[in-house]
This record gives C-alpha cells, structure tokens and sequence, in this order.
C-alpha cells in the first residue's frame, strides 16, 4: 500500500458549548485505502470526518486534506472530495439519470449517467425514481453521486446501516472497487466485522479521543497477545453464512 498521508489532522478539537466533543485527535488518511472511523455513538466521529469535509467548524488544531488546508482552502477540498447526501437530499419525483445531471450540472461535471449507474449496478433502473428503490439500491445510488466530481476522496457514513447481509456484501465490493480504481475511502461503521473485511486501517474513537489505530488484522493480534481468548468455540459457518447459501450471491434486491 501506498502510505503517503492524503488527509494530515492534528491536535483537532471541537466544544459545542462547553461540551468537548473532539478532544485533540491527530490520525493520518492514506492515499487509496479504505479507513475506517470507529466508536460508540457520541464518540465524535460524524463531527471529526464533517470538520474534514468543512462542512462543520473546528474550535481548535489543524486539518489538511491532499495539501489543503481547511482554513485557508475549504472550496479547493470540497472539489476534490465526496460526500453521501442524505436521503432527503434527493428529489423524489426526478429518476436516476435526472438526478445524476443535476449533480453533474452542480459540479460542471461531465459524466455519462448510464455509465455512472452501470458503476454501481443500477443501469436497469436508470428510469426509476429514487423513492422507488430499496434500502441497498438507495445506499448504492448515493455513493454513485459521490463519484460525480471524480473525487480524490470520499466519504461513507454509516453507509450499510440497515441492509440485508447480501446488500451489505455487494457494497463492500462496490467500495472495494472505488478503492481500486484510486480512491481513498474514508467509512463509519458499527459493524465490526465490516470493518475486518473492508478497512486497511481503522481508528477507535471514544469520548473524543483516538484510543486505537492499526491494520484490523494488528489490533486483533496485539489483542491475542495479551492472554486474551474467546469464552466459546466458534463453528466453522455462522447464520450469516446460511443466509448468503441460501439467499445467493448476486446482486438481486428488488
Ligand atoms: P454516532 O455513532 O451516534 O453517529 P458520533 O461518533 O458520530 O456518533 P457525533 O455525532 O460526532 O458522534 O457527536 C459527538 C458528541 O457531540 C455527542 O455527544 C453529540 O451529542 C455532540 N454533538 C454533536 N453535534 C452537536 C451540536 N451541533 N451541538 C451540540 N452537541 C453536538
């Protein structure tokens, strides 16, 4: 892996009121790999990716991304990355190709709206409205809309949040794909094992503060090598995997 640092932070705090919310958090992104941002809820990690998306203010320390900094250059960032919208963001009555020239409009971009579908295997449903899709379609067409911009960088929040294992599974090769294709992933996520699968290196925040960052495989053995061990025999398959046997491998939402 390529380890030159895209997005530096350094000592970064945020207090909402008096309420200190980021607590001095310094971590470094590298370039094309999928980093993952994990910790409980109210650890501070929306706040800390929307700082670095300069979407959000910081009280204090240093944020640049790709040689950018957030004080001094927040427009030239917000060109070279990609955010999720949330769903409400989407105009309902527009279908996906609509939607897609708008945003590419938005940017000046010039994007193929089929080809940008295709990217996410949506084509089929180029003439359906976003209210129409499924949970994993939606996620799908959202991160498709990141891409407009031929982003540097993006940035997933939570972007499994409720899908069926088999969505989940197809995401995490579309995100794979963004990865290869040159992309730094930047991802929240609440399921650890997403996190094993899916992240080169995944930073722990709790309270505030960044209290693990290594390579998942790592964490797991600096764990192991405290004495610490499973209380119970794992069998070789779990429901999961009878849920994937059973349900198939494809994309096939409806
Ligand atoms: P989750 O996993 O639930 O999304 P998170 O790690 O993303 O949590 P944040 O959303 O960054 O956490 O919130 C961190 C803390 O800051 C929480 O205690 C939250 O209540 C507080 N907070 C966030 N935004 C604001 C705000 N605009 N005003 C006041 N407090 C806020």
């Amino acid at each position: 892996m390529n380890a030159t640092p895209v997005i530096i932070v350094k000592d970064l705090k945020k207090t909402y009121e008096k309420f200190e919310a980021v607590k001095g958090v310094s971590f470094e992104v590298y370039d094309k790999e999928i980093f993952g941002l994990l910790g409980p809820n109210g650890a501070g990690k929306t706040t800390t990716l929307e700082i670095i998306e300069t979407l959000r203010e910081k009280t204090s320390g240093e944020v640049t991304v790709s040689g950018f900094s957030i004080d001094q250059h927040p427009n030239e960032i917000k060109k070279i990355i990609g955010v999720q919208l949330q769903a409400a963001g989407y105009y309902p009555s527009l279908t996906l190709t609509e939607l897609i020239e708008l945003f590419a409009g938005l940017y000046n971009a010039e994007v193929d709206p089929m080809e940008m579908l295709k990217q996410v295997g949506l084509e089929d449903k180029y003439k359906a409205k976003f209210k129409e899709l499924s949970g994993g379609q939606k996620q799908r067409f959202s991160i498709a809309t990141t891409l407009i911009n031929q982003p540097k960088i993006v940035f997933l929040d939570e972007p499994t949040t409720g899908l069926d294992p088999q969505a989940r599974r197809n995401l995490w090769d579309l995100i794979r794909k963004i990865r290869d294709n040159g992309t730094t992933v930047v991802i929240t996520t609440h399921y650890m094992d997403e996190a094993e699968q899916l992240c080169d290196r995944v930073a722990v925040m709790e309270a505030g503060k960044i209290i693990a960052l290594d390579a998942p495989d790592a964490l797991i053995d600096q764990l192991v090598a405290t004495g610490f061990e499973r209380k119970k025999e794992v069998k070789k398959a779990n429901l999961e995997d009878v849920f994937i046997h059973l349900t198939g491998h494809e994309w096939r939402e409806g």
